[in-house]
């Protein structure tokens, strides 16, 4: 069945209208369509995707957003996130062709640690490289493996560094560990709520990291083939300009257009504070502001697209995590980067089996500064862009012993950088803040009525969990509304 998309909502009044078609929104369209409910996702830009996205340039495609695919479990493993989210959108596995990693690691001055899909990996290697802490280590996994709370509740939430200084002494090992944790998935300088870690190291080293053949393609298409086998309607190009309140609940959704639509519920994926903004109580023209929970953190990512593959350079592993400085610093820059410390990505070293991605790819992602960024005159844009590429590539270089700058200057095709500006323009996202506000709304309610929030700004991030929340929120705010007992039995856990 050829897909419509629409430019406008086909009806005027549907069960539920869902801001943003990104991960969060899809998977939430998708899981209540299967339920009948006549369900509309608004997206204010014509592609799908949202931070994961991908667009074209030279002729090629660039990924957005995807390193890797976190919570990747073998077949056969049961009741984990990404099982939970496969079968909860009915999607087989094979549909998203999930190739596991080869190997990544965190590099430190004088110090790495090597990590696989297999944690026993890490677990030596921590006891290779820091014997007195390895018992501490091992308690502090088992901890994370027995917190259950994923779906969050109230209470409070320690200082993730607090809980790991009670079984680890070691402050190099404590930065070492938090690192990936935080480029991956911490909305908060600094530090991070334990339930984010506990969240994050699941993700990342006790289950672990994988990638589609295609890239981000294949995850998009996938989405989009359920969300027209289950009848979601996608509006692209229909951005929400305005939620008119009326009595502690959304009586209508404006569009960018004009047009008003109305429905029982509204999800929205757009961020808290981006959300909250959007609503007008009629007799409060302007609303209230909110801006004591924005995130700040945002990063930049150069892209090189070279000859070869990354192995023919000698660069075995999928992902870099390093840092250059005395301590890790995970914060906003006061320069336009911070090039002290960042990721470096192949997408080539996955395995693939038989098949290799046609063209090398070396990506690097460094913490970056909004405002610098977006406070920029054009032409000083495009200089600080070349500019800071060559840094970036300079300092990710150390990392990659035998490869030198010469070697890479003379296989590269193409080359692209990304910046906060990009990803506030193509996402709305204040401070183009990849994990949104520090202050997580895990239960996804705001003070109105039928309005509730999903994806990152409801606590479960990256693309597992963007998915994941989308899911949950619509389970528990739309779905288990009924009484019907055996979709109660669907929507629990496995
Ligand atoms: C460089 C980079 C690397 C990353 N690497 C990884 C990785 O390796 N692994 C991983 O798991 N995650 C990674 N992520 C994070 C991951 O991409 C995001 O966490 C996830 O995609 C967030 O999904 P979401 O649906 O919650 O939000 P978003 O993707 O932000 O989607 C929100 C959507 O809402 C739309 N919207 C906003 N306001 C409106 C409005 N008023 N009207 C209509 N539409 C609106 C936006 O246009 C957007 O499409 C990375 C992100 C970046 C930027």
């Amino acid at each position: 069945m050829p897909e419509t998309v629409l430019q406008a909502p086909g009806e005027s009044h549907y069960d539920v209208l869902i801001i943003g078609a990104g991960m969060a929104g899809m998977a939430a369209a998708i899981r209540l369509a299967h339920f009948g409910k006549k369900v509309c996702l608004l997206e204010r830009h014509t592609v799908i995707g949202g931070l994961n996205s991908f667009y074209k340039l030279g002729g090629r495609k660039y990924d957005v957003g995807l390193h890797a695919v976190t919570n990747y479990v073998p077949r056969g493993v049961r009741g984990t996130p990404l099982v939970k989210l496969l079968r909860q959108l009915r999607i087989h596995r094979e549909e998203l062709d999930l190739c596991e990693q080869l190997g990544s690691k965190v590099s430190f001055p004088g110090e790495e640690l090597t990590f696989t899909n297999d944690f026993s990996v890490l677990e030596s290697e921590v006891a290779r490289a820091f014997p007195g802490q390895v018992d501490g280590f091992r308690a502090l996994a088992g901890e994370v493996a027995a917190f259950g709370d994923l779906s969050g509740g109230g209470g409070g939430d320690p200082s993730a560094r607090s809980v790991i200084r009670s079984h680890i002494t070691d402050r190099g090992l404590e930065d070492m560990l938090l690192c990936p944790l935080m480029y991956y998935g911490s909305a908060r300088e600094g530090d991070m709520d334990y339930s984010q870690f506990a969240i994050m190291f699941q993700a990342v080293y006790l289950e672990g990291f994988a990638r589609p053949f295609e890239g981000v393609r294949r995850l998009t298409r996938t989405l989009l083939r359920k969300l027209r086998e289950a009848g979601a309607e996608r509006c692209m190009g229909c951005g929400v300009r305005e939620l008119r309140i009326d009595r502690g609940r959304v009586a209508g959704v404006i569009l960018d257009s004009g047009r008003e639509v109305t429905a029982g519920a509204v999800l929205s994926s757009a961020g808290v504070t981006e959300t909250l903004r959007l609503c007008r109580e009629a007799r409060e023209p302007e609303p209230p502001r909110n801006d004591d929970n924005v995130g700040r953190l945002s990063f930049v990512e150069s892209i090189t697209v070279f000859r070869g593959q990354p192995r023919d350079l000698g660069c075995d592993n999928t992902i870099i995590f390093y840092n250059d400085a005395g301590r890790f610093d995970y914060s906003v820059p006061g320069d336009l980067v911070d090039p002290r410390s960042g990721v470096i990505c192949f997408p080539n070293n996955f395995d693939y089996g038989d098949r290799q991605l046609p063209e090398g790819f070396f990506r690097i992602t460094c913490l970056a500064n909004c405002d610098g960024w977006c406070s920029l005159p054009e032409k000083e844009y495009r200089a600080q862009k070349e500019r800071w590429f060559e840094t970036m590539v300079a300092r990710a270089l150390k990392f990659l012993r035998p490869v030198n700058r010469e070697t890479l200057n003379e296989r590269t095709l193409a080359r692209d950088m990304f910046t906060p500006r990009t990803i506030t323009r193509y996402t709305g996202h204040i401070n183009g803040a990849v994990y949104g506000a520090p202050k997580k709304v895990k239960d996804g309610c705001t003070p109105y009525e039928n309005l509730f929030l999903c994806g990152t700004d409801q606590g479960f991030l990256g693309i597992t969990g963007a998915m994941l929340s989308g899911i949950s929120m619509a389970n528990r705010h739309v779905l288990s509304r009924k009484s019907d007992k055996s979709l109660e039995k669907m929507t629990q856990a496995p």
